[in-house]
């Protein structure tokens, strides 16, 4: 390891799904000598600051230091802006006062007004996009104008991606109507600037996304430096972190690790829609019904918020078959060797861990860059299939039966299990000595250190 002085600023926006990669990348860097700073906002202050081991942590203010909750994304992105670009600023000035200057500043995609902040001081600048290659690639065409909004047509062929159909474009291209101000931040503002960024980071590996990769390294300096993945879950000789991110959300570990390894190797569904997803009351009575009569073992996350949506009596009745937790740690379940399958959301850093660490996927995706996530499961890396709904968006529990079966049991389930292999084998080589991502890591590094 090489000792150095270059400090980086890392700045994750606040929620599971980002400062889980974001606080991993920390490690790594800090792992290959740089300074860490983690900021964050101060209402999660305390909670990531609990977890981050010895990365210091700073906050900053988005305007809401009691949190959030309820407050609409259009007012919420606005005063973050506003407040987070003042206190950022205050925060990097003092650190330099304290004698230890930032050397770059790597800002989550989804704050692209950090941009400025660094520009204002002259520190350089990263842009760290928690989601995949080809979700950004999208993206990327739509603020380019080579995507036009509204889609006109039912198919699209964009530079580095297999055809797609439009329901397998992320939500807020094809339908961005119903959250105008993510859809805003997520299409538009996020891309707005980044030819301007220093360095641009992708937590993906090269191999899982070479051909949208290398088309946008033809114009843009990208990086491939995940997964993001606790390395004792891949592989002993890297980095061991043991702690995955931070859970806002109480895991319930010990209930649910011993409740598994009390099941046989390969037995268990998973089922978990990640940290946001709020599935309709039918479609949780499907899934419901659709676990209970497949008669397999099944572990289900279903979060505080949406526990009221399960069947009356469903988790007295299903006790002998089914173990219902509120959360939990999903890297450590995925890695275990009772699980089979797994029904994801295909939220991008489930998809991640569960490729990386070999587990076939049933994908029901809900929104955002879920759909597209699902059609690279299914299709390109041949991972899992994808839960048919009806007419009404709902997978019934018949459809949740037979895609049990499918890969539980079926010829399909195998080749899905061969191809996790193969992507658990590849996802560990990126990560290891000369690996891909690590290769990219240490140049990232070393030029920082060199300038
Ligand atoms: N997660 C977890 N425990 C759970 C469910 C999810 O630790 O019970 C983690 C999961 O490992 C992943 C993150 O929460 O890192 C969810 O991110 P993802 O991108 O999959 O979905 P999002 O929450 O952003 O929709």
């Amino acid at each position: 390891m090489e000792t150095c002085r270059a400090h980086c600023l890392i700045l994750p926006f606040p929620i599971q799904g980002h400062i889980n990669p974001m606080l991993q990348f920390s490690k790594r860097l800090q792992h290959e000598g740089t300074k860490i700073t983690l900021a964050t906002t101060k209402s999660l202050f305390k909670t990531v600051n609990e977890v981050s081991g010895s990365i210091s942590v700073k906050a900053i203010s988005d305007g809401y230091d009691e949190g959030a909750n309820g407050i609409a994304p259009e007012i919420y992105l606005l005063k973050f802006q506003k407040v987070g670009s003042e206190t950022l600023t205050e925060l990097i000035l003092k650190l330099q006062d304290l004698g230890r200057p930032v050397d770059c500043i790597i800002y989550d995609a989804f704050l692209p007004w950090c941009l400025d902040v660094a520009k204002d001081l002259g520190v350089r600048a990263g842009v760290f996009f928690t989601q995949s290659c080809a979700v950004n690639n999208i993206y990327y065409h739509v603020r380019k104008g080579l995507l036009k909004l509204p889609l006109e047509a039912t198919e699209v062929d964009i530079p580095g991606l297999p055809p797609l159909l439009a329901s397998d474009l992320p939500s807020f291209v094809s339908n961005p109507g119903p959250y105008p101000a993510t859809s805003q931040l997520v299409v538009h503002d996020q891309m707005e600037k980044i030819e301007e960024a220093d360095w641009i980071f992708f937590n993906t590996f090269y191999k899982l996304e070479e051909k949208v990769n290398d088309w946008m390294a033809t114009t843009l300096p990208v990086k491939t430096i995940g997964p993001t993945i606790p390395s004792m879950y891949l592989d002993k000789r890297l980095v061991d972190d043991k702690q995955y991110g931070l859970n806002l959300f109480k895991p319930m570990t010990n209930a649910c690790v011993s409740w598994l390894s009390e099941r046989s190797i390969s037995s268990v569904v998973y089922v978990a829609f990640g940290s946001l997803a709020e599935l309709d009351v039918v479609q949780m009575e499907e899934l419901s019904w659709g676990l209970r009569t497949s008669n397999y073992h099944f572990l289900w996350v279903v979060r505080e918020s949406e526990s009221k949506k399960l069947p009356k009596d469903f988790v007295k009745e299903t006790f002998d078959k089914g173990l219902i937790i509120s959360w939990c740690p999903q890297p450590e379940v995925l890695a275990h060797k009772s699980i089979g399958c797994f029904i994801t959301h295909c939220g991008w850093n489930s998809t991640l861990e569960a490729l990386s660490l070999g587990v076939p996927m049933i994908a029901m995706p809900q929104w955002t860059d879920q759909s597209t996530n699902a059609k690279f499961v299914k299709d390109i890396w041949k991972m899992g299939i994808k839960a048919q709904p009806d007419e009404n968006g709902i997978v019934r529990r018949d459809a949740i039966g037979q895609c049990l079966i499918t890969v539980m049991e079926g010829e399909i389930g195998q080749e899905i299990r061969k191809n996790a292999k193969k992507w658990k084998d590849l996802a560990r080589q990126a990560l290891e000595e000369g690996g891909s991502s690590d290769e990219n890591t240490k140049d990232f590094v070393s030029k920082l250190i060199q300038s």
